[in-house]
């Protein structure tokens, strides 16, 4: 883990409105909506700014679909407020850009908040919409097409694999939730996979690094770098260049295919 660039991923919505298949946050199989109150967000968040001060570089706001959020423009101010260092991005599929107001662009400017879109190819007029937006000044970024899409992120076999030795997420997608970090979306989120597919992967201490446990930014390092989750090595699919399957992005089934090989 590269001390000079740490940063996480946190959920502002779990719940999503574009259903994808084999979705690695799993978003796509939550039926109803699951919002994360802006009040436990702002204590999770204070908790993870008392452990790494300022030495949270980048911090990214997804989902699922943040702009979901009822208080998202509250949400943007107060997580400035909280970081006024860091640089801050909301991922989003863009489907609700066109029906946000204008004082909802104007807090994405005055914080600093890049919008970052994901293009899965649904919006029309999208690169005019983002043209607008960087026109008012907002930062955006273009997070590319989905024509390749990884299907299959876990693994229910009996065997072990080492998936962690060569992961390309490690250290790039730490999820935070909870006042926990996970390495990656598919630990963090498995509840809702399990919760669907009525699975039982369990998780256990090492899958996670408790923020309440560490005493400082220097700690969190060391544990970033030490830890060694047991469903990298028991659940992960992502263990050479074939697996997970690629594919064209899709609408989802909700067939557990999509998201494992059983
Ligand atoms: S837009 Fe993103 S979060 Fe939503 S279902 Fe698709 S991949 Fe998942
Ligand atoms: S579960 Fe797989 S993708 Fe996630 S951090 Fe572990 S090895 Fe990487």
């Amino acid at each position: 883990m590269n001390r000079n660039n740490f940063g996480v991923e946190y959920h502002l919505v779990d719940s999503c409105n574009l259903n994808c298949a084999g979705c690695s946050h799993y978003s796509s199989l939550i039926d109803d909506k699951k919002i994360v109150q802006l009040e436990f967000i702002i204590k999770d968040l204070t908790l993870l700014k008392n452990k790494v001060g300022d030495k949270l570089r980048w911090l990214r706001l997804l989902g699922g679909e943040p702009l979901l959020h009822p208080d998202i423009k509250e949400c943007l101010k107060r997580i400035r407020e909280l970081f006024p260092n860091t640089q801050i991005s909301m991922v989003t599929n863009g489907i609700l850009l066109k029906s946000m107001d204008q004082e909802f662009y104007d807090i994405c400017l005055d914080c600093k908040i890049e919008i970052a879109i994901t293009d899965y190819k649904i919006i029309k007029n999208l690169r005019s919409i983002m043209i607008g937006m960087r026109k008012s000044g907002i930062k955006t970024n273009y997070y590319g097409n989905s024509r390749i899409w990884h299907y299959q992120h876990i693994r229910l076999t009996e065997e072990r694999i080492d998936c962690l030795t060569k992961c390309i997420y490690k250290n790039t997608c730490n999820n935070y939730r909870g006042g926990k970090i996970y390495l990656c979306p598919h630990i963090a989120y498995i509840e809702y996979f399990n919760k669907y597919f009525n699975k039982d992967i369990k998780l256990d201490e090492s899958d996670y690094i408790d923020l309440n446990d560490v005493k400082n930014f220097d700690e969190l390092i060391e544990k970033l770098n030490d830890t060694k989750p047991n469903f990298c090595y028991q659940y992960c699919n992502y263990y050479d260049r074939e697996h997970p399957i690629h594919g064209k992005w899709d609408k989802t089934n909700k067939n557990i295919n999509e998201f494992c090989k059983i």
